[in-house]
């Protein structure tokens, strides 16, 4: 089977890619002995994404072991506010602290448009160093109530237009039937 290393030490992320990837085997950077943390300097999602998936890639060469790497940035964008919080969605008011986040998406969003969506950029190196890049996309709007389950920062204050309800109230069935990741990692099973 093949083997892919997830650049990711989320629990949540690495059950994901498992479960809709089927037929390749998803090595957690615990597994590959890889502890740093990798800083995410880049200005897009996608530059943050090559910085992650570049990094296990080259500390693979090293360990002469030839596995493909995958790795994801994601984030919330909102139209009024050209994007933001995009890349910075984990520490928009304060580093991974959900109830900040949340308070400041609501007060920048007073009186503006509400349209938003959720975009999962997916880098894939494969086995011989050739790069390829998914991008998935889900549309909604926010809004001032936090409804449903609060434990995924801003999915209780995103409607989505494809299941017309928040994802916070949506099962975990529902949401990946339609979220930006699973539309990402939908394009990266195709070619693999
Ligand atoms: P990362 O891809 O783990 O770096 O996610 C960045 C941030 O984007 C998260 O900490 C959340 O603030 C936000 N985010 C990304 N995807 C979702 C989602 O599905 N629900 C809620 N927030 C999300």
């Amino acid at each position: 089977m093949r083997k892919i290393v997830l650049a990711s030490n989320n629990k949540h992320k690495v059950k994901e890619f498992k479960e809709m990837l089927g037929n390749v085997e998803i090595l957690t950077l615990e597994s590959i002995g890889f502890t740093e943390d990798i800083e995410e300097t880049g200005k897009t999602f996608e530059e943050n994404a090559l910085i992650k998936a570049r990094t296990i890639k080259e500390y693979l060469n090293d360990k002469n072991l030839d596995y493909a790497v995958v790795a994801d940035d994601s984030g919330l964008c909102c139209e009024a506010l050209n994007g933001a919080p995009g890349i910075y969605s984990a520490r928009y008011a304060g580093d991974h602290d959900n109830e900040k986040n949340r308070a400041k998406l609501r007060e920048d969003l007073q009186g503006k448009d509400r349209t938003a969506y959720f975009i999962c950029t997916i880098a894939f190196i494969d086995e011989e160093g050739k790069e390829q890049i998914f991008v998935g996309k889900t549309y909604g709007t926010i809004i001032d109530e936090e409804l449903g389950n609060k434990d995924f920062c801003f999915d209780c204050m995103f409607h989505s237009d494809d299941l017309d309800k928040t994802f916070g109230e949506s099962t975990e069935e529902e949401k990946n039937s339609v979220s930006h990741r699973s539309r990402a990692i939908e394009k990266l099973k195709e070619v693999l």
